[in-house]
């Protein structure tokens, strides 16, 4: 046996959740310790929001260089060189986490690397490659993330792959099945897309993003089929996949009819599951769903009182702003101070073409709670920033509280949606009327103008539509 190590706040897992919960409990004077068996910086920095941004926003660069015609700009023998698409991703990522290591050594949070598990409510065991080592906490916040799941008939490989393997491919291939549509298979599928590889999605709902509205999903569904490189099958089932001498050749059913595709490579982005299933929690009393996500309270506490869990390991959006504002809670909330959870202001976005983001209440949503409100849309085609970008699609829908003109949500379909929908979740939060955004002056020509012009539908003089 080793002697146990002493702290006061042990944080399991070192992602966006995680290591924002470990700089703020050591902000809030705790002893900090977080332990991480892969990268600071967990899935977000190293294989998910970052890295994918950098390829979709190469992937656009390259195809306006290619077709910017509209606005005068011919450009001929446009190429990639994709190990240097990879190096620029790789740079940005390293820099991040390099960023995430800095910071919490600033904080003198004690970073352990190894794989954690648990030996009762207030000792966790700490295996790395050739030592173990046991640590006794106060309090622990677990923060281990999720992994992607493996469906039947598609088990990973180096030709069936996941979203990590996709953003890690050393050239751009020429044919790629994704199997589902949602935020992840298309951000991705976009990407390459754009880099020239012929994409077919299957996805097995009704439309591509089922999570956004209709008038949301459709626009990006109409872009992705105006490339010309892209098929998209909806209502459509992945039945199997078959490993070629180079590539794959994957079977789905679609309308009551078997199809057969060969690719290069078939991706597999049909949903995450919790990393919760290896930690020894059954040994302390941890209480999990059947999904295997962990039950916490308002205050981000499990069913154990000294245990927290945050972030893809508990019920809500699966996002990284999520998991850091319940890591900021968890740590406030071992401190002392009265944090809670509130989910309506957690922004989603998608960086498809266009970007799409939602806050607070859909229309829809608000209306199944018996909330009455009022939806107030204005166009990117009626403001002059859009038409000087030659990117004038989509919309900004306000929904406002009927009662006093409180605004409640906002969905966006449009270039920048992604930074736009930052001032409606601050409207949100703050309890902002329609009025009080069409009162503040923004400048122009910009998109955010856009915002201001909704709000002066909701409360009925907009300057710039009749
Ligand atoms: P993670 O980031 O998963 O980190 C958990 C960490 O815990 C990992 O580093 C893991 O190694 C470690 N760990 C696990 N078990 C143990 C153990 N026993 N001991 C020690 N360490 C352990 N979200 C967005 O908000 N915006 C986006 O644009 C976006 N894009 C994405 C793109 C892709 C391709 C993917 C896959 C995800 C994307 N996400 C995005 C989701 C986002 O990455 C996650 O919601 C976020 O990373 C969750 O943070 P977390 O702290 O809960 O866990």
């Amino acid at each position: 046996g080793d002697f146990p190590i002493e702290t006061d706040t042990l944080v399991i897992g070192a992602g966006p959740g995680g290591y924002v919960a470990a700089i703020r409990a050591a902000q809030l004077g705790q002893k900090v310790t977080i332990v991480e068996k892969g990268n600071l910086g967990g899935v977000c920095l190293n294989v998910g929001c970052i890295p994918s941004k950098a390829l979709i926003a190469a992937g656009h660069r390259f195809e306006h260089a290619k077709h910017s015609e509209d606005m005068g700009i011919i450009a001929e023998n446009v190429t990639v060189d994709f190990s240097k698409v990879q190096e620029f991703k790789n740079g940005v990522v390293n820099k991040l986490t390099g960023g995430v290591e800095g910071l919490l050594k600033g904080n003198k949070v004690d970073i352990v690397k190894g794989e954690a598990y648990f030996v009762d409510s207030e000792t966790v065991r700490v295996m790395d490659e050739n030592s173990a080592q046991t640590y006794k906490f106060k309090n622990a916040i677990l923060a281990t993330g999720s992994r992607p799941i493996e469906i039947p008939g598609f088990k990973f490989s180096e030709r069936v792959i996941n979203s990590t393997g996709a953003l890690a491919l050393k050239e751009v291939p020429k044919k790629l099945v994704v199997i589902g549509g949602g935020y992840i298979g298309t951000e991705l599928g976009t990407a390459f897309a754009n880099f020239g590889t012929e994409v077919t999605f299957v996805e097995a709902a009704d439309e591509i993003l089922a999570g956004f509205e209709k008038q949301m999903s459709s626009l990006v569904k109409r872009n992705l089929k105006k490339k010309g490189n892209v098929e998209i099958y909806t209502k459509a089932m992945a039945k199997g996949v078959e490993e070629t001498a180079n590539g794959v050749q994957v079977t789905f059913e679609v309308g009551g009819e078997s199809k057969v595709i060969d690719a290069d490579y078939v991706l597999v982005t049909v949903g995450r599951r919790p990393n919760t299933d290896e930690l020894g929690l059954e040994q302390v009393g941890v209480k999990m769903t059947d999904r295997g996500l962990i039950e916490i309270d308002n205050q981000t506490r499990t069913s154990v009182s000294n245990i927290f869990a945050i972030g893809d390991i508990v019920t809500g959006p699966p996002l990284a702003h999520k998991a850091s504002y319940e890591g900021k809670i968890a740590a406030e909330v071992i401190a002392g101070e009265p944090a809670e959870i509130d989910y309506l202001g957690i922004p989603a976005v998608v960086f498809s073409e266009p970007e799409l983001a939602s806050v607070g209440y859909t229309e829809a949503q608000a209306k199944e709670e018996g909330l009455a409100v009022k939806a107030s849309k204005f166009p990117f085609a009626a403001n002059g920033r859009a038409l000087a970008l030659n990117a004038a699609e989509g919309f900004l829908k306000l929904i406002t509280r009927k009662e006093d003109g409180v605004v409640v949500g906002a969905q966006i379909a449009g270039p920048s949606a992604s930074d736009m929908i930052a001032e409606l979740g601050l409207a949100i939060e703050a309890g902002v009327t329609a009025e009080d955004i069409a009162l503040t002056i923004h400048a122009h020509p910009t998109l955010g103008e856009i915002t201001m012009e909704a709000a002066e539908v909701a409360i009925g003089s907009p300057i710039h539509i009749v």
